[in-house]
């Protein structure tokens, strides 16, 4: 067996634990490594750390998971006597090595933690050798620690407010962004009022009259909560969102415009004939990401279905381009922006495009907030980062059941706060 001083350092393991003894053993093919605190006699309550005088001898010999040796799993082995802390009564004493009430050591939920943010939970579960289950119950661990140490909603000026949908569509949660930090600081399951008082609830009053400005997708519960909780707050439109609702303008009227070329008429019998027509509706249907792209990225194919679209489908490219307008609407921001729209609301009033006629009486009703993006305008960089991360976010949620594990999970991602990978500083 390798000297103890060596398997102190590839465990990772400080000055104050001891190492007693390692072995392998055979029946479950593990290297067990028996260690004790180095001064058993000064235990330290495990939820606290504050200094406790001993209780009894718990549930006697412990096992903790280690990080793997090589190929082979590695765990701890010690006794977990109890304490009985002033505070918390009768808990287990605190250890070195390992988080309170953790199965596995430090540098095991560290590097679970670093890597679920890197990788798929599969190859995380499967890597690590550990159930998906698990991984929840660490994640949700190392953020409830990380959440004793820093304050993630101290100074928040500019903060966005949106909602995320998973569990397909089935369950929600309501998420808040600072927009100065791109960093997401809270989220709670639920989309309503009663959901997003229970932040600024915990944000205090003092911290409530500090918020400055607040973008949301113009939901009128989000709107109610703010102006109860927050007097200083402008309420700003997000301009994301409200060119979202113009992207699904736009679809409805290509989903219009592909439906009528296929009922145009009925579908020959001769099978050829009838390729050909599907042939000619296909064009618009593969035109959808073309026509939801910002123009400078389209590719050269995009280009070409644009181009089509804009010689055959008359009614489908007048929606396009209420689309980009209203796009442009915020790329000009300022006095331009709103001299822009304007514009764009009359081009709209007038377009006889249904969908865009009950777009622009939203845009309308929802105006004013629209203004203040455009006045005080979040930079469209801070917009898009924020953006992005929401993406990333409702991807994460893809697959997850348990609302608390994907919050500890999209804290970890997105949070601003992640432990460092053991032994790499
Ligand atoms: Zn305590």
């Amino acid at each position: 067996m390798l000297s103890i001083k060596v398997w102190r350092r590839v465990l990772d393991l400080d000055a104050r634990t001891v190492i007693e003894g390692v072995g392998f053993d055979e029946d479950s093919e593990v290297v067990m490594v028996r260690v004790r605190r180095r001064r058993p006699m000064k235990q330290r309550c495990g939820r606290c750390g504050v200094r406790a005088p001993g209780y009894d001898q718990g549930a006697g010999r412990r096992r903790w998971r280690a990080l793997d040796a090589g190929t082979v799993q590695v765990w701890l082995e010690a006794d977990s006597p109890r304490v009985n802390c002033a505070e918390h009564g009768v808990v287990v004493a605190q250890v070195p090595w390992a988080r309170h009430d953790a199965g596995h050591t430090r540098a095991f939920d560290d590097t679970v933690a670093w890597l679920v943010t890197q990788a798929s939970k599969t190859a995380t579960a499967e890597l690590l050798r550990v159930a998906w289950r698990t991984v929840g119950s660490i994640i949700a661990r190392v953020v409830a620690d990380i959440d004793g140490q820093v304050d993630r909603l101290a100074g928040l000026r500019r903060i966005g407010i949106d909602e995320i949908s998973y569990k397909r569509g089935h369950r929600y949660l309501t998420v808040v962004v600072d927009h100065d930090t791109g960093r997401l600081v809270w989220a709670a399951p639920g989309r309503d009022a009663a959901t997003l008082d229970g932040f600024f609830e915990r944000l205090g009053h003092e911290r409530c009259a500090q918020i400055r400005q607040v973008s949301a997708d113009a939901a009128d519960w989000i709107t109610r909560s703010v102006a109860s909780h927050c007097p200083n707050a402008e309420q700003a439109a997000d301009p994301f969102h409200i060119v979202k609702w113009a992207s699904e303008a736009l679809d409805e009227v290509r989903r219009h415009a592909w439906n009528a070329a296929r009922q145009a008429h009925q579908l020959p019998r001769d099978r050829r004939a009838r390729q050909n027509r599907q042939h000619r509706a296909h064009p618009i249907k593969r035109a959808r990401y073309a026509l939801w792209k910002n123009p400078e990225n389209l590719t050269v194919r995009q280009a070409a279905q644009l181009d089509w679209i804009a010689r055959t489908q008359p009614e489908l490219h007048r929606a396009y381009l209420l689309k980009e307008g209203l796009r442009f609407v915020f790329k000009l921001g300022g006095q331009a922006g709103k001299d822009a729209l304007d514009r764009w609301i009359s081009w709209a009033r007038r377009c006889r495009i249904p969908a865009f006629v009950v777009l622009q009486r939203r845009i309308v009703r929802h105006r004013q907030a629209i203004e203040v993006a455009l006045d005080t305008g979040l930079s469209q960089g801070l917009i898009e980062s924020t953006n992005t991360k929401i993406r990333l976010l409702t991807r994460l949620a893809f697959g997850f059941k348990n609302p608390q594990a994907l919050i500890a999970l999209a804290m970890l991602a997105l949070g601003g706060y992640r432990p460092d990978l053991p032994g790499r500083p």
